[in-house]
C-alpha cells in the first residue's frame, strides 16, 4: 500500500507551479486530492483528469477565491464531501507584487495578506479540530526564503511570509503530541509563473534576454545558481506526511540553494 492511501488532501493554489507538484506527489502516494486555484477551466479539467488517470486516486477541483473566508469554508466542505474530512492541508496559494512601500497599492497589500497569510489561518481553523479528534493530521504551509529574510520592494510578500512562519509555529505548538503537525516549506527561486513575471521584468530592466534575466535573478540570491524544482517541493511534502516526520512540528524546511545561509 502507498504511504497515504485513502487520506483526504486539500492543496490550495494547485492549478499550477509548486501547488500542482505537491498535489501530484501526494496523489502518487495514494491520497485523494482536492485541487484549487484559478486558470482556464478547460486546462484545469485536463490537469484534474490527467492526475486522476495517472495515479488512480480521486481528484476533485474547487475554484474558491482564497481572499474570501466564506469561499474557503466552501472549499473545505467540498473537500470533505468528496474525500472525507481533510487529513492533509497544504496552504500554498500565493501572489506577488513588487513596489517600494511608498508606491505599494493598498489593494495589493490587502490581497497579498489575505491570500498568502489569512487564507492559511482560515483553512487551518476549519480543519484542525477534526484532525486532532482523529489523531492524525498534516498541515503544510508554503512559506518562502522571504519568510526568513527580506528583499526590497516586497513589503506585502515578505510580511505575509514571515507571518506564515509565525502561524506555523503557533499551530505546531497548540497541537504538539496529538498526531497533528504543522510545518512550513520555504523554497528559494522556483521557476513558476509567479517568478517568470519577475524574470521578464529583470531582463527588460537590464536589456538582456529572458534566460540571462533568469541567471541574474539566481545570481542575486541563490548561491547554487540553480532553480529549485517543483517536484523537489512535492517530495518534501510527502516526507512531512511520512512517519519519519512525526516529531517535526512548528518547523521550517528551507530548500533554497543556500539563499538564507548567507
Ligand atoms: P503560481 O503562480 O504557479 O501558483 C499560484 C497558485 O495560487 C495558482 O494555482 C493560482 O491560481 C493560485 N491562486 C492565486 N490567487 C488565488 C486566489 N485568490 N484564490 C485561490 N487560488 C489562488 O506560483 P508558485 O510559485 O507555484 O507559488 C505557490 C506558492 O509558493 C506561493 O505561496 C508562493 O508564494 C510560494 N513560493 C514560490 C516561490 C517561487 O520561487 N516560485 C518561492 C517561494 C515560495
Amino acid at each position: 500500500m502507498a504511504l497515504l492511501t485513502g487520506k483526504s488532501a486539500l492543496v490550495t493554489g494547485s492549478t499550477s507551479g509548486i501547488g500542482l507538484a505537491m498535489a501530484q506527489a501526494l496523489a502518487a502516494e495514494g491520497a485523494n486530492v482536492m485541487l484549487n486555484g484559478f486558470g482556464d477551466p478547460d486546462a484545469i479539467e485536463r490537469t484534474r483528469s490527467a492526475l486522476a488517470e495517472e495515479t488512480g486516486v480521486s481528484v476533485g477541483y474547487h475554484g474558491a477565491d482564497l481572499s474570501r473566508p466564506d469561499e474557503i469554508e466552501e472549499l473545505v466542505e467540498a473537500a470533505a464531501a468528496a474525500h472525507g474530512p481533510v487529513d492533509i492541508l497544504v496552504n500554498n496559494a500565493g501572489i506577488q507584487h513588487t513596489d517600494r512601500i511608498e508606491d505599494f497599492p493598498v489593494a495589493k497589500w490587502d490581497a497579498i495578506l489575505a491570500i498568502n497569510l489569512s487564507s492559511a489561518f482560515h483553512s487551518t481553523r476549519l480543519v484542525v479540530a477534526g484532525m486532532r479528534e482523529r489523531g492524525w493530521g498534516r498541515i503544510i504551509n508554503t512559506a518562502s526564503a522571504h519568510g526568513i529574510v527580506a528583499s526590497v520592494e516586497k513589503a506585502g510578500y515578505v510580511a505575509a511570509k514571515h507571518g506564515v512562519i509565525g502561524l506555523t509555529k503557533v499551530v505546531g505548538l497548540e497541537n504538539a503530541g496529538t498526531g497533528v503537525t504543522c510545518n512550513a516549506i520555504s523554497p528559494g527561486w522556483v521557476r513558476t509563473p509567479l517568478v517568470e513575471t519577475q524574470i521578464v521584468a529583470l531582463a527588460e530592466k537590464h536589456g538582456v534576454s529572458v534566460e540571462e534575466g533568469a541567471r541574474l535573478l539566481l545570481g542575486g540570491k541563490q548561491p547554487s545558481l540553480q532553480f529549485v524544482q517543483p517536484q523537489q517541493v512535492g517530495a518534501a511534502a510527502v516526507f512531512i506526511c511520512s512517519p519519519a516526520a512525526d516529531q517535526m512540528t512548528g518547523a521550517n524546511l528551507s530548500m533554497d540553494g543556500g539563499w538564507i545561509a548567507q
